[in-house]
């Protein structure tokens, strides 16, 4: 069913955007900060956000709640390091009692994992049940260069205590030209050996990271088909409603996922909108398009006008998004960092 942009729904309702999609996923980024500086995500000497930018966390409660009322059913911190933000725990313990009423089906996060040791059985009691880890490599030199001061022990260790506590944990890792690319196959059977998926990224063209994007970027479908040549890859009709396409590995018994935001169109199902720490919506990720929530925030205690103010932005959600990378379009497509949009 198609809504007009220019009568979105009324406050309080579901979200439908222009082209039919029902928005039931938020992803919300608490901080733009992280302890890592990986070479793809950030830039050595990031300008990070003065901290009275912020939303607080009680704002931040306040905001993911509304989302909650007015529809979303699944949750996703991320940042940035999502750790990293002073008493996040605090805001996780809070947002689950959304967990108890049913109102939210999932409450989960996106981690670099240096700071998971301390945190898994945390997160566990607060009904947390699946995380994703992002791991770019087994080679502790290596990581150490991707992140530019990274320790892969103390990810190693998050991993550890996350599987002690009971949470799931899916490993995503970005695929890099030249550094990560020929340890796919491995980094596979050491997720699998441990009952964890893998997910494969594309690079994406988000923000000035100080390096050509296309020296980073491999194309999955390349990856794809040199795994197809020694593994046993069958297609999963599991439909997550993002950008991951999986697969099943026979040899291994577990799930490889591929998101392809560069080689594969993935709008039409899109069904999440971000939230950045400072409390602007961006209902695409390849767009420049964004709404400020934190005036109306501010504005009134009153939920009303936030409210029309989510409905205005879900309103002007765009189809698609235009993400480019090739030799003329060496420059970022989004200027923004998939820091500060949360990744
Ligand atoms: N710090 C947390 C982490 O690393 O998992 C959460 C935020 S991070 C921005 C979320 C995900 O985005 C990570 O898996 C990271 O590898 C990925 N990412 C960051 N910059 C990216 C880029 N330019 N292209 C593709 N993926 C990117
Ligand atoms: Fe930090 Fe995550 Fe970006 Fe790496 S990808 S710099 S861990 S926010």
């Amino acid at each position: 069913m198609a809504v007009s942009v220019l009568t979105p729904p009324l406050a309080g309702s579901a979200m439908v955007d222009p082209f039919g999609r029902t928005i039931n996923y938020l992803r919300v980024s608490v901080t733009d900060r992280c302890d890592l500086r990986c070479f793809y995500c950030m830039s050595e000497d990031m300008t990070f956000l003065p901290k009275a930018d912020l939303l607080t966390l009680e704002e931040l409660d306040r905001l993911c709640s509304t989302f909650i009322d007015k529809g979303v059913t699944k949750l996703r911190l991320t940042g940035g390091e999502p750790l990293v933000r002073r008493n996040v725990m605090s805001l996780v313990r809070s947002l689950s009692r959304h967990l108890k009423t049913g109102a939210l089906r999932e409450l989960t996060l996106t981690t670099n994992g240096s700071l998971l040791e301390k945190y898994a059985q945390e997160l566990a009691d607060c009904g947390v049940r699946r995380i994703n880890v992002s791991m770019d490599t087994l080679d502790p030199d290596k990581f150490r260069a991707i992140t530019r001061w990274g320790d892969l022990g103390k990810v190693r260790a998050g991993i550890d205590a996350a599987q002690a506590a009971g949470l799931k944990v899916k490993i995503n890792a970005v695929a890099l030209k030249g550094l990560n690319e020929d340890e796919i196959p491995s980094l596979m059977e050491w997720a699998h050996g441990r009952d964890m998926a893998l997910t494969l990224i594309e690079v994406m063209p988000m923000g000035d990271v100080g390096e050509g994007r296309i020296d980073q970027y491999v194309p999955l479908s390349l990856l794809r088909a040199r795994l197809a040549a020694k593994f046993t890859l069958t297609d999963l009709q599991e439909d997550t409603g993002g950008p991951a396409r999986y697969v099943s590995v026979a040899e291994t018994g577990g799930k490889l996922g591929f998101i392809t935001p560069m080689t594969h169109n993935f709008c039409e199902s899109c069904n999440r909108v971000r939230i950045t720490c400072t409390g602007t919506i961006h209902t695409c990720l390849g767009h420049e398009d964004a709404s400020d929530l934190r005036k109306p925030l501010r504005a009134s205690p009153d939920d009303a006008l936030l409210g029309a103010t989510i409905d205005r932005a879900i309103g002007l959600k765009p189809k698609g998004h235009d993400f480019i990378i090739d030799r003329r379009h060496n420059r970022p497509s989004v200027s923004r960092h998939m820091s500060v949009t949360g990744g």
